[in-house]
């Protein structure tokens, strides 16, 4: 089991729609209307669901303390700025992103729909969460998509390669591919080795991250998870060493630059906002015609992909995407794990907002 896997005997476990009218019933109480906390509260327990924690409910505590703060206005919804059909560009006025990026997708999927594909840049947005969400959201229309994310105004995370302190962040990048009615493949990843978030799930936890992921605030390796949140400010590595660190500068050009919203760089104001700006290139397959050969090759791929003997019996060779699909049968049956720090930090930020848990 991978450091981010960790559970612990005294772990509160819920039931996924239990946790869903939770997290709901926290945002009406902070002010979101039924479709916003309805969007937050589905994201967040998919997040949980795929087991990926840092984009779940333990951001509970953040978001709130944002609202509190006056940085994130509960329903905000995006505008307009520029239109011609199949490019969109959108402004989210740092509206919470599980729900502003919601409104994005749907015109990205109502515009490829209509003309064969669609680019759709959204600039501010409060965190738009598990990028993953939304390929799986265009995957679900039948359409290929690739997104880039990019993060300004909170401190940054992530050193370049061969760098020793903290310039980009871990701006993520997602791909999802339709299999008709099998599970898309969805490639979903944080150009850092892991999401920051992960390491917060770790402190949490207790836990020491593995070799490799961390460096200190003088540039030598560390385990110690609290670097990138406590100063003296360590850096997380990019992954793939200089791969990563190019995807993630890319990621930040293609997100920042093309949206409106702006990269991350010395100008920014860093005022501890975790603000988004997405940009997303949607695709109709079908107009390229071949739909079964194209489904055939998919699956001829896939099928050679994971037929490679593994080299431990207990990892098998899985598809992007296929690691969180066997992780939301597991928890939609048994569960989502919550640790007891991240519970009592949620009950907290509940009970501030006015909702007795
Ligand atoms: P990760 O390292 O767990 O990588 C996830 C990707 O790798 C998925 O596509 C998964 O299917 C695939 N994968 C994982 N294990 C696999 C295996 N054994 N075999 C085959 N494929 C495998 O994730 P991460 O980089 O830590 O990112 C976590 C989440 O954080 C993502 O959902 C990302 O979108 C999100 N994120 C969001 C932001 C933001 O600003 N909103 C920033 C960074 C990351």
């Amino acid at each position: 089991m991978s450091a981010f896997e960790l559970t612990a005997e005294d772990d509160i476990v819920m039931a996924a729609p239990e946790l869903e009218g939770l997290v709901r019933r926290i945002f009406q109480t902070l002010g979101s209307d039924a479709r916003e906390a309805g969007l937050i509260a589905e994201h967040m327990v998919a997040a949980n669901l795929a087991g990926h924690d840092s984009h779940g409910v333990s951001l509970i505590p953040l978001y709130c303390r944002m609202v509190r703060e006056g940085k994130v206005r509960p329903n905000t919804r995006v505008s307009v700025v520029l239109d011609h059909g199949a490019i969109v560009s959108l402004e989210g006025h740092r509206g919470f992103g599980q729900a502003t990026a919601d409104e994005a997708m749907t015109i990205a999927v109502e515009r490829t729909a209509k003309h064969g594909l669609s680019v759709v840049a959204l600039r501010p947005s409060h965190h738009v969460g598990r990028i993953g969400h939304w390929a799986e959201r265009c995957a679900a229309a039948g359409h290929v998509s690739i997104h880039f994310v990019n993060v300004i105004h909170a401190p940054p995370v992530v050193a370049p390669f061969a760098g020793r302190d903290a310039r980009l962040h871990t701006n993520p990048i997602a791909l999802g591919i339709p299999r008709g009615n099998k599970d898309p493949v969805i490639l979903d990843f944080a150009t850092s080795r892991v999401a920051q978030g992960k390491m917060r799930v770790l402190m949490a936890r207790g836990g020491a991250a593995p070799d490799g992921y961390l460096i200190d605030s003088s540039g030598n390796p560390t385990n110690d998870p609290s670097v990138v949140f406590r100063p003296p400010l360590g850096a997380l590595l990019p992954f793939g060493d200089h791969k990563g660190s190019g995807l993630g500068l890319l990621a930040d050009i293609l997100a920042g630059s093309l949206s409106g919203g702006g990269t991350f760089h010395h100008a920014n104001a860093v005022d501890g906002v975790y603000v988004n700006n997405m940009i997303s290139f949607v695709l109709n397959p079908a107009l390229l015609g071949n739909e079964t050969e194209r489904e055939e090759q998919i699956e001829a791929v896939v099928n050679h992909f994971v037929a490679s003997p593994p080299r431990d019996p207990a990892a098998p060779v899985l598809i992007p995407g296929q690691p969180e699909a066997r992780k939301r049968k597991h928890r939609l049956a048994a569960g989502i794990p919550i640790d007891r720090m991240t519970w009592n930090e949620i009950a907290m930020a509940a009970r501030a907002a006015g909702l007795a848990l």
